[in-house]
């Protein structure tokens, strides 16, 4: 692959990738491909984004500690829904949302909980990945959770790129 900025060829590595773009902090893709560049241009593949993104979606709903702004955000965005349609959703004022999303304010207890059950119905997660919630996280949300690094292996994830039957 050649670099769009300055025609090189660029060289191929297998990374394990800080997926910044996610809009969250703590998100590592493993085996990911990256092309880098003499330049310091890179281009990366990340396969089945959109799966990946609802993978990631998952994860949050089940950290064991209190969910921060920025997971707050990527869930309304992962839903696809602006900050005045999920405030209303979940019946809190714009600004109370806005508060939480820039860690501004603390979410409560019920708060918390309210916006992994909304994200989840909302998404229409299948069942076994509800179960999950209930049975095993639900009941630990705390304040105390550690910040932890969510590292996903993108490999599992690339049969859903392939075309049904091919
Ligand atoms: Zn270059």
């Amino acid at each position: 692959m050649k670099c769009f900025q300055c025609n090189s060829e660029m060289k191929n590595t297998v990374e394990t990738y800080h997926y910044k773009e996610s809009g969250l902090e703590n998100v590592y893709l493993e085996n990911i491909d990256v092309y880098r560049c003499t330049c310091g241009e890179y281009y990366v593949s990340i396969p089945a984004v959109t799966e990946l993104n609802t993978l990631i979606a998952i994860n949050i709903i089940n950290k064991k500690a209190f969910l921060t702004g920025s997971e707050i955000r990527y869930l309304r965005k992962n839903a696809g829904l602006s900050a005045t349609d999920f405030a209303e959703f979940i019946g809190v004022n714009k600004s109370t949302l806005s508060r939480w999303e820039n860690d501004k304010q603390t979410l409560d207890k019920s708060s918390d909980r309210m916006i992994r059950l909304f994200y989840l119905s909302f998404k229409g997660i299948p069942k076994e990945k509800m179960a999950t919630f209930f049975n095993e996280v639900i009941k630990k949300i705390s304040h105390n959770g550690r910040v932890i690094n969510i590292n996903i292996p993108v490999d599992p994830l690339v049969p859903a790129l392939q075309p049904n039957g091919c």
